[in-house]
């Protein structure tokens, strides 16, 4: 799986993430939490390969992936969802998992244009893709409904399935529950359950404690761009520089 050292970024002065240790445990939700502007992010940024590190090392997999731009690490397996506002809100699901997958795709302009038997495999293999992550999150293929016309908690989903639909090991959710209602939330934390039910590795930040203290099986808190705390739930709850950190911001 995903582990780093001592890693960090600067932005001009501003250390924004520094000198985190830290390893994803396979086969579980690893949560990583902190107050806002504690650099949660900006790691989900650089463990993704859409930040470059200013120090320290990644590794996936044995494979030392340090530098590795985010279209590549997608190719190995780490994927992330964006914020529902990147989907495309005039277009149907369906379309948006589908421009989600060409990410993978090996097919170039010239199999375009000439409709290469390799291209339409890959239409092929994106479709089945396709239909497998909406059924897995809930969501039909067939729904002809503008992306926009969606409750914030199925955008939610579309988000997560554009993720499965690269055909993932690690999944990163960057506050999936964010602005939706409690009932939504129940929801998506059985989604979430069953993606490493499945198989899927989870990494998610999250604000919602509660949810955060139900459905993780590991937590980081990040603060000022460095590691504070990690364990199970129960440690992280009682922990001094945990409450201090979300007390005194
Ligand atoms: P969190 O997700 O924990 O709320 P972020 O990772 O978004 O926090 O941000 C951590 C800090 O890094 C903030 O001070 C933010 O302004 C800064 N930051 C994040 N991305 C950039 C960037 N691309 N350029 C400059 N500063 C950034
Ligand atoms: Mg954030």
């Amino acid at each position: 799986m995903l582990s780093v050292e001592n890693l960090g970024i600067q932005f001009g002065g501003l250390k924004a993430v520094s000198g985190v240790n830290y390893s994803v445990t396979p086969g579980a939700v690893n949560a990583v939490i902190g107050p806002n502007g504690a650099g949660k992010s900006t790691f989900f940024n650089l463990i993704s390969g859409f930040y470059q590190p200013t120090s320290g090392r990644i590794t996936f997999g044995g494979e030392d992936v340090t530098r590795m731009p985010a279209h590549k690490m997608a190719t190995r397996g780490v994927a992330r969802t964006f914020q529902t506002t990147s989907l495309f809100k005039e277009l149907p699901i369906l379309d948006n998992v589908l421009q989600g997958h060409r990410l993978r795709m090996r097919s170039g302009i010239w199999d375009a244009i000439l409709r290469t038997p390799r291209l339409r495999s890959e239409e092929r293999e994106a479709r089945e893709r396709a239909a497998f992550a909406l059924d897995f999150v809930g969501l039909s293929p067939r729904d002809p409904r503008p992306v926009g016309m969606l409750t914030q908690e199925a955008q939610k989903r579309v988000s997560i399935a554009i993720a499965l639909a690269t055909d993932p090991k690690l999944v990163l959710l960057d506050e999936p529950a964010a602005g939706i209602n409690p009932d939504e939330t129940e929801g998506l934390v059985r989604l979430i359950r069953k993606m490493v039910d499945q198989g899927y590795t989870v990494c998610l930040i999250e604000h919602k404690m509660n949810m955060i203290m139900n459905i993780s099986d590991h937590i980081m808190v990040l603060h000022h761009g460095q590691k504070i705390a990690e364990g199970a739930p129960r440690e992280i709850q009682g922990n001094p520089a945990v409450i201090e950190a979300y007390l005194g911001g």
